[in-house]
């Protein structure tokens, strides 16, 4: 009977994990895997890539080559250097999964998301209008992996950085003064 419980305990545990990590795909990382099943619908302008804030595997804070990085909000990136170097040091190798992203990228994210929860409604629980994304105006960033985001919710308010979104636990922006407390949570899907 306790094993049986454990068992169902833990496999509701892995389906939670599976569908946080399918949204992480969708909302924060690179889209050339989904690209090679899905031709762009945006006609000759094509899908979007580095110009539109598509960032490789393993991207630092400090790829101030790339767009997507390039046009962060410059306290923002400055503050994710920090954390990234704070982070190092105890052993943990950070990377920013997004950063700035164009409009047409966000467009493209949301018309994803769209096909994929059915509606635009649930859509927007998980990812913005582009109007209304602050990842088109460079003023927050998705982290990866995992063990980066439990550092970042713990000590980001060093650094100015908090979770901003109740139900994204990779997104973080800079939302509060060094040292001082991160302000409450907004949950997207209570809309
Ligand atoms: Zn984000």
């Amino acid at each position: 009977m306790l094993t049986d419980h454990h068992s169902a305990n833990r496999t509701t545990v892995l389906a939670i994990v599976a569908a946080v990590t399918c949204l992480t795909l969708t909302s924060c990382t690179t889209v050339s895997a989904q690209d090679d099943a899905t031709p762009s619908t945006s006609g000759s302008s094509g899908p979007p890539r580095a110009a539109d804030g598509v960032l490789p595997d393993h991207t630092s804070a400090y790829d101030t080559d790339l767009p997507g990085i390039a046009k962060l909000d410059p306290a923002l990136r400055k503050a994710v250097q920090q954390a990234e170097m704070a982070m190092k040091d105890d052993g943990i190798k950070m990377q920013v999964t997004t950063g700035w992203r164009s409009k047409k990228y966000q467009e493209e994210l949301l018309d994803k998301a769209i096909r994929k929860y059915g509606s635009k409604k649930k859509a927007l629980e998980y990812v913005a209008e582009p109007d209304a994304s602050h990842h088109v105006t460079g003023h927050a960033v998705d982290i990866g992996p995992t063990n980066a985001d439990d550092w970042l919710i713990r000590h980001g308010s060093r650094y100015g950085l908090c979770q901003t979104l109740s139900n994204e636990i990779w997104h973080f922006e800079l939302v509060t003064k060094p040292g001082e407390d991160c302000p409450p949570m907004t949950d997207p899907t209570k809309n």
